[in-house]
């Protein structure tokens, strides 16, 4: 029983090299998921409890950075239109 780990990911505990609940590797590099802080596999992208996407900051800030841009564009011109 000295082998028992506590999955990170499922929480089941398990002595084999993958968790027999999840079929996951206990010891395989981890991250906490940004969306719902569970443990979940590094190497994948989406979370395997929520399946939020780990993202950067620039794949949300770009966009609305490139938004805020075409915004600023079309009120400029909707302005010169009514001069
Ligand atoms: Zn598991
Ligand atoms: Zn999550």
């Amino acid at each position: 029983m000295s082998d028992a780990r506590r999955c990170p990911f499922c929480g089941a505990t398990t002595e084999e090299a993958l968790c027999g609940s999840c079929g996951r590797d206990p010891a395989a590099p981890r991250r906490p998921c940004r969306a719902c802080s569970k443990m979940t596999p590094a190497d994948g992208a989406a979370c395997v409890h929520c399946h939020a996407v780990a993202t950067s900051e620039w794949t949300w800030k770009l966009p609305l950075i490139i938004g805020l841009f075409v915004l600023a564009f079309v009120i400029s011109v909707m302005l010169h239109m009514v001069r």
